[in-house]
């Protein structure tokens, strides 16, 4: 398994992979493990959670390094990414127990109570585009809970896999808590399919959610799916322009674009698409693109260069079919995956960056004559992740949010995780929530306890 730099189309590493023998090694160590594991007090696994955001506080700059050599964000954003991944743990450590306390019902018996009770081993197939935080968001709920975690990480990103399963065992937990399997993606129905795997968790493509949800479901194991978004940034006629604008261009660009909650369809009321779309593409064709490990870049190279070719292919079809190019369009000169930030405006149902996700740095605007045309051209999509909401009013704004049909509407702000806050989305953009109260109980079993 080979971990290419995509800033330098370099080699890094080329990792051994698991057999199909030792994936069920590990597996039935992880089984074992679970039977212990789940006796443990949430005292004692608080203690532990808190020494992984320990351990992740203390290689701060080295984790944010294997980041960024791996999938080419600037070593700032991967900074960012690990200090989340501190925060979710002691989020977790601080509030499962209370999050999975007996919850008292009422009801014709003398006593009646619903308890939360861990499931077993957990499968997670992750994405790389926020290596560390995806799995970490996934890993502190389950392991709270009781559960115990396998990771199949996206196979360009095998240094962060080993490195998170790192973070926990040197915190303390036991080996056979957590573990990575370094394994292609053909031998996750196998997982999938053995009896000691209770639940699978995948964030990633439609694609890949289809093929895991329909194994999983032929076991009759339950998913959770967080998959692609084609998250719609709405911009009223009373939008506050100059903060609308500046969120806009970060929203879009954060991780080069390879965001699932990125903002990626810009709505704009004819009113204000004139001003908006020169004032994006001001930010856009000043951000600073390059090497991903020095301190200034704002914009890294994209993950891989396939990547990069297929977004190249949907702008270059989008422009054909009328939209126009106002910056970039085109891979920046040299080596490594890097593409210049694009903005494309005259939009129009029919082209690829109206119709499908667009994973990379290009922001797509279009124009609607009023407020009502705004929401429903932003529901006009098969996705339904997140999405933004721009305008002084905010009782208007509230009331219009709540006619988008998305897993989460920010007004006045970008979309963006938080611990504390329900993840996930509808539509083809999956189901079930991670993150907060809601996440830890997608894999528990909640269990009604009756008595006479
Ligand atoms: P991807 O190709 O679907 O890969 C994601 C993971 O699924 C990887 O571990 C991959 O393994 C595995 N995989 C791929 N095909 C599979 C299959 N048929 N069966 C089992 N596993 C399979 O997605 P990506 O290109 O890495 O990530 C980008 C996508 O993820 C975008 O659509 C983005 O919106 C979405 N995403 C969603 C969220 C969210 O929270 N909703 C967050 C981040 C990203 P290999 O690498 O070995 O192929």
């Amino acid at each position: 398994m080979k971990a290419i730099n995509p800033a330098t189309d370099k080699l890094i590493k080329d990792y051994d992979e698991h057999s199909p023998v030792d994936v069920k090694n590990i597996i039935s160590d992880v089984y074992d493990e679970y039977l212990l594991w789940k006796t443990t007090s949430f005292e004692y696994r608080s203690k532990l959670m808190h020494k992984a955001a320990d351990v992740l506080r203390k290689n701060l700059d080295k984790y944010a390094k294997v980041i960024t050599v791996e999938m080419g964000k600037p070593i700032t954003e991967s900074r960012a990414e690990v200090e989340k991944c501190i925060w979710v743990c002691d989020y977790y450590a601080d509030n499962a127990e209370k999050f999975l306390a007996d919850e008292i019902i009422e009801s014709d018996a003398g006593k009646s109570f619903v308890a939360f009770e861990p499931i077993g081993a957990v499968l997670a197939v992750m994405p790389w585009n926020f290596p560390f935080w995806q799995v970490f968001r996934f890993a502190a709920p389950a392991l709270m809970a009781g559960n115990v975690g396998l990771l199949k990480h996206a196979s360009n990103v095998p240094g962060s896999a080993l490195a998170i399963e790192e973070v926990f065992h040197e915190a303390g937990f036991p080996k056979n808590a957590f573990r990575t399997l370094l394994v292609s993606s053909k031998l996750v129905k196998d997982i999938i399919k053995d009896d000691r795997v209770k639940a699978v968790t995948l964030t990633g493509s439609e694609w890949a959610g289809q093929s895991v949800a329909s194994t999983a479901g032929n076991e009759l194991k339950k998913t959770v799916l967080e998959l692609g978004g084609s998250d719609p940034f709405i911009v009223f006629d009373d939008a506050d322009l100059p903060s609308c604008v500046a969120a806009s261009a970060k929203s879009r660009m954060i991780n080069a674009g390879q965001s699932c909650i990125a903002a990626k369809r810009f709505i704009v009321v004819e009113s204000l698409v004139k001003q908006f779309e020169e004032q994006q593409a001001e930010i856009m064709r000043n951000m600073k693109v390059g090497d991903p490990l020095d301190e200034n870049t704002q914009v890294g190279s994209m993950a891989r260069m396939d990547l990069l070719e297929e977004l190249d292919e949907q702008v270059q079809k989008s422009i054909k079919m009328g939209a126009r190019l106002l910056c970039g369009g085109k891979k920046a000169d040299g080596p490594g995956a890097f593409y210049l930030p694009t903005v494309l405006t005259d939009v129009k149902k029919g082209m690829p960056v109206y119709d499908e996700e667009t994973f990379g740095p290009v922001s797509a605007i279009i124009s609607v004559k009023d407020n009502d045309e705004a929401i429903k051209v932003a529901n006009d999509s098969r996705f339904g992740l997140g999405g933004s909401l721009w305008s002084r009013d905010l009782k208007k704004a509230e009331a219009a949010a709540r006619k988008v049909e998305s897993g989460a509407v920010f007004i006045n702000g970008m979309t963006k995780s938080d611990p504390r806050l329900p993840f996930g989305g509808i539509k083809k953009s999956g189901y079930g929530r991670e993150l907060s109260s809601y996440g830890i109980k997608e894999f528990v079993n909640i269990k009604t306890i009756w008595i006479a």
